[in-house]
């Protein structure tokens, strides 16, 4: 594994790349066709956490072969690379779900805090039929709350990714690969 920096990269941080683009659309092809299997025939509600989930979705939804819309909300709850323990709801906006389908879209499951408030909100306010569950990285060791995606692109090590949507303080969404960012402490 090589490191390197680019010309999005600020002073003194290090991006390490750690899952390539050829590894994702792989994996994305493979999760597809997990999501094809448990959905065929069914209408399904995507509901896309931004931003970070944005490249995710673009990507995943193409390959999809069932009946679906999209919706979208924002929740924040990080600043810099730590979680600020609770989860701010930007937008949570959406249809009436009562009865569908929810398919949850997220970039990363970290503590579960996110998620976990996410949906006691779904099921409390809207009351779909179903609500599931597709993240592209899963750091089950950093886990504090009980939260177990029902499809998962990566499980990853307990360490700060950006790329593929993902940022730090909103930069490296653009990057097409997954890298590791180590930054000098006291930035
Ligand atoms: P949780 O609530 O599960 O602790 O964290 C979920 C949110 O934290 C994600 O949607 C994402 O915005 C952010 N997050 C957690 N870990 C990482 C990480 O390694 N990199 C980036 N860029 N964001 C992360």
């Amino acid at each position: 594994m090589s490191t390197s920096t680019t010309s999005t990269t600020p002073p003194q941080a290090v991006l390490t790349p750690y899952i390539t683009t050829s590894q994702i659309n792989a994996r994305l092809d493979t999760l597809a066709d997990e999501l094809n299997a448990d959905y065929a025939g069914q209408s399904v509600v995507l509901v896309s956490v931004l931003k970070g989930s944005f490249m995710f979705l673009a990507d995943l939804i193409r390959r999809l072969t069932f009946d679906c819309t999209v919706e979208f909300v924002r929740l924040a709850s990080y600043e810099g690379t730590s979680s600020t323990g609770s989860v701010k709801p930007v937008d949570l906006s959406l249809p009436v779900l009562k009865d569908k389908h929810v398919l949850i879209i997220e970039d990363i499951v970290d503590t579960g805090l996110t998620l976990n408030m996410f949906l006691e909100y779904l099921k409390s306010v809207h009351q779909p039929a179903s609500i599931k569950i597709a993240v592209f990285l899963d750091k089950k060791a950093a886990r504090q709350h009980a939260i177990t995606p029902h499809f998962v692109g990566f499980d990853i090590q307990d360490q700060f990714v950006v790329g593929y949507g993902l940022d730090a303080d909103g930069r490296y969404r653009n990057l097409p690969e997954v890298c590791i960012l180590e930054q000098p402490s006291g930035s």
